[in-house]
């Protein structure tokens, strides 16, 4: 087992990773940008280093001062959490090249699964189903051609895009040649890379995906599927576990699918297969996720194993000694931001002035902030994920309202403790009637 692990992150994640770490037994350097002084990570970590400034260019994605305050350090591995660089093949390869383990999957699969064209075609060779679509196109001429023969309406989709970004619908012929021209030069600018494709546009998916993790003997074990349909901008808002809308024969083709494309490529560590899935259970995969997502919890509270910890564990060279856990109850997972959702979720950060978090049996909160923190500006709008588990869907629901109604952030900020308090309320949340658009088009202009 690793004697040291560096948390090339910052927020909720790295306090998350450090709790797991410790109850390892194995020592943790938090690292932390000059805005980020004050963050819990630094506290709570045996060591920290300050590796730069205020932009994520100088410091959480500043590969030199990250490996140095590794070297410095002692520490043998190092967990890139989610965002940032967790999804760098290139910061991977550095690592191993220092001596460093790389909590997560080889290169060569985040290389794989990192351009979404490509692993669009894995997936197809691998024998998982995916959304009719194209390859990577070159220009603008070869995209109009692949629109036509796809058929209206279709997305056109940054290769190397995430968090919802670089994409656009494309509803009929007269608007296709600008809006790929959009989408290519947003592409270059948001990610590097102006490279696109395009896939059939399915109307009101849902979006359900798998957790999985692999070791490096073989063994691949899912952890059954979170909804994440609820998404405004195509990012996620809530997420719950298991599906409403999943019952045992549909987890188990999903699991399955995800399962297949996770052998094929060799994969090893965590993971999450994303599908969407239409109203006639047809599921079609979009991407995988190589590395620990925000919405893990749900999983941890419904299956009862803490997914770091394997994670870590893999990672080391360890044998995953189970099964796939059966699901128990049920968990919802609420995001709370510094968003004012009364104007358009305008991040708005501050200080808090006053905090009281919400406890008792079933609610667990991660969370990096405290009284007297100052939001910093220059990073995501996450203050603290509330995680609910209840016995059934309906208990959870309850408990999120009386866990919600106890939660107090206070200061010269808005959270969106007041939006998900008014989402518990709506009839189509209630009933677990939920699909990709139903947040924008229903739930908002209702609350
Ligand atoms: P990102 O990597 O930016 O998160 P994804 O490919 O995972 O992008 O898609 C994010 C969201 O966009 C999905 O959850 C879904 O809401 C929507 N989406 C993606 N592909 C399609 C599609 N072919 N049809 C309809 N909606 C889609």
């Amino acid at each position: 087992m690793f004697r040291k692990v560096l948390i090339a992150n910052r927020g909720e994640i790295a306090v998350r990773i450090i709790r797991t770490c410790k109850e390892l037994g194995i020592k943790t350097v938090a690292i932390y940008s000059t805005a980020d002084r004050d963050s819990l990570h630094v506290y709570l970590a045996d060591e920290a280093i300050c590796i730069g400034g205020p932009l994520p260019q100088e410091s959480y994605l500043n590969i030199p001062a990250i490996i140095s305050a590794a070297e410095v350090t002692g520490a043998d591995a190092i967990h890139p959490g989610y965002g940032f660089l967790s999804e760098n093949p290139g910061f991977a390869e550095i690592c191993t090249a220092c001596g460093m383990k790389f909590i997560g999957p080889s290169p060569e699969a985040m290389v794989l699964m990192g351009d979404k064209a490509k692993a669009r075609e894995v997936a197809v060779k691998a024998g998982v189903p995916v959304v009719p679509g194209s390859g990577i196109l070159r220009n603008v001429q070869e995209a109009l051609k692949a629109c036509e023969e796809i058929g209206y309406p279709v997305l056109v989709k940054a290769a190397h895009g995430g968090g919802g970004r670089g994409m656009r619908l494309i509803e009929s012929p007269d608007e296709a040649e600008t809006l790929i021209a959009t989408a290519m030069a947003e592409a270059e600018a948001a990610f590097g890379n102006g490279e696109v494709y395009v896939e059939k546009y399915i109307e009101n998916p849902r979006h359900i995906e798998i957790q999985l993790i692999a070791d490096g003997h073989g063994n691949v074990v899912t952890f059954g599927e979170r909804e994440c349909s609820l998404q405004r901008r195509h990012q996620k808002v809530v997420e719950e576990a298991p599906s409403p809308f999943v019952d045992e024969t549909l987890r188990e083709k999903l699991s399955e699918a995800a399962k297949k494309l996770a052998e094929y490529i060799g994969y090893e560590g965590a993971g999450t297969v994303e599908f969407l899935v239409d109203k006639d259970r047809n599921f079609y995969f979009i991407e995988m996720n190589t590395r620990i997502q925000v919405e893990h919890p749900v999983t941890e509270l419904v299956t009862g194993k803490d997914l770091i910890r394997y994670q870590i564990e893999v990672a080391a060279g360890e044998k995953l000694d189970l099964n796939q856990p059966t699901l128990k109850g049920h968990a919802i997972e609420f995001r709370i931001t510094c968003e004012d959702f009364e104007k358009d979720f305008r991040p708005t950060p501050g200080k808090i002035e006053k905090l009281l978090l919400p406890g008792g049996f079933g609610v667990r909160v991660d969370t990096h902030i405290y009284e007297g923190y100052s939001v910093p500006q220059y990073y995501d709008s996450l203050l603290a994920k509330l995680i609910v588990w209840g016995e059934t869907r309906e208990e959870a629901i309850r408990r999120g309202k009386r866990a919600l109604s106890e939660f107090i952030i206070e200061g010269n900020l808005k959270t969106t403790i007041p939006f998900h308090i008014k989402l518990l309320e709506h009839e189509n949340f209630i009933r677990g009637e939920l699909d990709t658009k139903i947040l924008e088009t229903k739930i908002l202009p209702q609350i």
